[in-house]
């Protein structure tokens, strides 16, 4: 098997993709192989692919991703070939203080599948067995795929740490991971969740996913909407789901009194905020969170990953309504090209081997 070729997307430099043959990453003691079912992209993969770059050329993009158990390394005991399974795509380094406080998305020096070293946009990856989790009965590989954008979600919500039962939670971004986070607020006893965006048939996904409160922020002004849906008084969590300047100035403008507003989208700009925002945000005293990818446990502990699996398996949380496109490694370029361009309307694509 390591010198045998397999197919993948190899990203050379920036924009620079060639779908080729590779070595089948080499398989060490405490490592499993992981024949891809499905690769997910995420919203980050587009301007890593053809704006930023990665850590390092070549590299495979592709992070968040399930499959089937191809072959064990010498000490692996708890995995099998055969098994579905998931994968936490951060390599922690064990060693510094955060790791020390299982905080791994803390690590101070980590490795990143898809990004820092080779993903899943291929036939197989090699990852730590600490980084399995088997996929419960019930579950398909398409939605554990899922697993990571889902998890991504709950720890924003989870941020909030107050309890949002018969609350309002307004969500500014409706693409995948925003109406991933809208089901968890609903999940966590919401009264009311609005959500906002300007591009309609994200809003349509929503209203199929029973979303009644949806508006579209291009048409109406949002923070006139999220006061008038809650007598004046302001959503009780607003979560920033889309990046862009507009969204961060309306969950901000629409948070009330003692509120929470949760940074969740990827920013693509800079912001201005007005001088009688800030002061608004002041005198309403409301918390500003920063969240950050997800809380993994290797003990097999409440951590988000599991939490998820089983919202999905128990079908509380319905990720299948998300996905608009899969196509094959073949395809894979073309598609990530029309994500680029933005040239039709996607919310989550998977990738497959071909
Ligand atoms: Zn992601
Ligand atoms: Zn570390």
């Amino acid at each position: 098997m390591p010198n045998d070729l397999m197919e993948a997307l190899v990203l050379h430099s920036i924009g620079d993709l060639r779908l080729q043959q590779i070595h089948v990453p080499n398989l060490s003691e405490g490592q499993v192989r992981v024949r891809i079912g499905f690769c997910g992209v995420c919203g980050s993969d587009i301007p890593r692919i053809f704006a930023k770059g990665t850590y390092n050329f070549p590299t495979v993009c592709g992070h968040e991703f399930a499959g089937i158990v191809d072959a064990c390394g010498a000490g692996v005991e708890n995995f099998a070939p055969g098994d579905a399974v998931v994968v936490f795509p951060l390599l922690w380094c064990g060693k510094c203080a955060a790791c020390e406080q299982a905080k791994y998305v803390q690590c101070h020096d980590y490795g990143y599948l898809g990004s820092r070293s080779n993903g899943a946009f291929a036939e197989f990856v090699v990852a730590p067995k600490e980084n399995l989790i088997p996929v419960p009965e019930g579950v398909t590989l398409e939605e554990a795929a899922m697993t990571e954008p889902a998890a991504v979600a709950l720890h924003a919500l989870r941020r909030v740490q107050k309890s949002i039962v018969g609350k309002t939670v307004a969500i500014f971004g409706a693409g995948p991971i925003g109406l991933m986070a809208a089901q968890w607020a609903r999940i966590m006893g919401a009264l009311e969740v609005l959500l906002f965006d300007i591009v309609a048939e994200k809003l349509e996904l929503a209203k199929r996913l029973g979303f009644e409160s949806v508006f579209n922020s291009a048409v109406e002004d949002a923070v006139t909407v999220a006061n008038a849906q809650t007598d004046g008084k302001g959503a009780h969590v607003c979560i920033e789901s889309a990046g862009v300047p507009q969204t961060y100035l309306n969950a901000l403008g629409s948070v009330g009194r003692g509120g929470s507003v949760v940074l969740l989208g990827n920013p693509v700009a800079d912001v201005t905020l007005p001088a009688t925002l800030i002061s608004q945000l002041m005198r309403r005293e409301v918390n500003l969170l920063g969240t950050w990818n997800s809380d993994y446990s290797i003990a097999g502990n409440d951590d988000e990953w599991r939490t998820v699996l089983q919202a999905i398996a128990s079908g509380t949380l319905t990720l299948s309504p998300l996905i608009t496109h899969k196509v094959p490694l073949t395809d894979s370029r073309e598609m990530l090209h029309m994500m680029k361009d933005k040239s039709e309307f996607y919310a989550k694509v998977l990738i497959h081997p071909s």
